[in-house]
């Protein structure tokens, strides 16, 4: 066996793996430049209240418009942006652009609150609270208009939990993303105060299941409410889907039902944001 691990050893010399180093520097490097000279977009998904129809918010996902590689999903960059660091500069970005959107929303009379996606890696960097606090001041937007999603994965790293609670103090709001497909625990549910539990889509597209999928949704709905969260069910592609979320004591529901992801620009082209 030992031997065996030796061939497989000399085997990471071959060529093709000096390429894929190479070719990661290079990624890394176009995506420091990215990052650097403006070549993130952002793109904003409506977020919208079940009772009314009405979107009340807008979650930010970025992409990268990588030259001569088009559009790029987060899918594509946001691990080697957490890998190497870069994801801290970026998220800056992100945290940014964002607040000053939801400005801008608010001067045209829009009251719509913006989330952002943080990854554990900021959040347990020092210096996350002082960039925070520092564009919720350079931007002028009240800390409650903006939405903090994170995944469970926050629970494994004790110094992102504590930056966590630290944003939490500040009256930025908290959210659970994709819950129910990391690793749920109810003790840790029950100990960190959250302000919203974001239904993974996962849930949300398999609610036909012979009443399983159903019964799992409704008890997150339940478990949300005893903890004082709201809930967002998230991947919302049918009207179907919607209704019976509603019906279960969803209060928000995002998907492409409502609106895809897009431009903020574009935003006035989707009825169900107007107004
Ligand atoms: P997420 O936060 O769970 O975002 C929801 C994802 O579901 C988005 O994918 C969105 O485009 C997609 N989606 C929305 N509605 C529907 C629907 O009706 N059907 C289906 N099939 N999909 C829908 P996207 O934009 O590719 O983002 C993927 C993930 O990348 C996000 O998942 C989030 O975890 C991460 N991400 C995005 N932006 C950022 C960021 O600025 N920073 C960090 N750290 N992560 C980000
Ligand atoms: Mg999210
Ligand atoms: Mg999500
Ligand atoms: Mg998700």
């Amino acid at each position: 066996v030992a031997k065996r691990e030796g061939g497989a050893r000399i085997r990471l010399f071959r060529p093709e793996m000096g390429e894929r180093v190479l070719a990661r520097q290079r990624d890394k490097a176009d995506l420091r430049t990215a990052v650097a000279d403006g070549q993130l977009v952002l793109h904003y998904q409506p977020i919208v209240d079940l009772a009314t129809g009405r979107a009340t918010g807008a979650e930010t996902l970025v992409r990268w418009q990588r030259p001569g590689h088009g559009l790029l999903g987060p899918g594509e960059f946001i691990g080697l942006a957490e890998e190497t660091g870069l994801i801290v500069p970026l998220g800056n970005k992100v945290l940014a652009g964002a607040c000053e959107q939801a400005m801008r929303w608010r001067e045209q009379g829009r009251a719509l609150g913006v989330t952002v996606n943080v990854s554990t890696r900021q959040l347990s960097a020092p210096a996350f609270l002082p960039s925070l606090d520092r564009v919720l001041k350079t931007s002028g937007l009240p800390p409650e208009r903006l939405t903090v999603e994170v995944t469970e994965s926050v629970w494994a790293d004790e110094a992102a939990m504590r930056g966590l609670m630290d944003v939490r103090e500040t009256g930025v709001r908290v959210a659970l993303d994709d819950f129910g497909t990391g690793y749920s625990s109810l003790s840790y549910l029950q100990r960190y105060p959250f302000d919203v539990v974001k239904i993974d889509k996962s849930f949300t597209g398999n609610l036909d299941d012979a009443g399983r999928t159903a019964g799992v949704v409704r008890c997150i709905v339940d478990l949300a409410e005893v903890l004082g969260a709201h809930t967002v069910a998230e991947g919302i592609e049918t009207q179907e889907q919607a209704d019976w979320l509603r019906a279960a004591g969803c209060d928000y529901a995002q998907g492409y039902l409502f609106g895809r992801p897009d431009l903020a620009e574009n935003w006035d082209a989707q009825p169900s944001v107007t107004g």
